[in-house]
């Protein structure tokens, strides 16, 4: 899963990095890494709502 444009400093794409216990979005440009909860505090309501939808159909809930 990509993030179009999901990135806080470069505006880069982010990809879904899992590991355990933990779940983080990585800038592929920039390396910027913030946790996927992390991010969808933050994120404007469109993009939350964009991120909520695909990780949870990535983690498959
Ligand atoms: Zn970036």
């Amino acid at each position: 899963m990509i993030v179009f444009k999901g990135c806080a400093r470069c505006a880069g794409d982010l990809y879904v990095e899992k590991d355990v216990g933990s779940t983080d979005l990585v800038c592929l440009q920039c390396g910027y890494r913030k946790s996927i909860r992390t991010w969808i505090d933050e994120a404007p309501e469109m993009r939350r709502q964009e991120i909520k939808e695909k990780e949870l159909q990535e983690l498959g809930v």
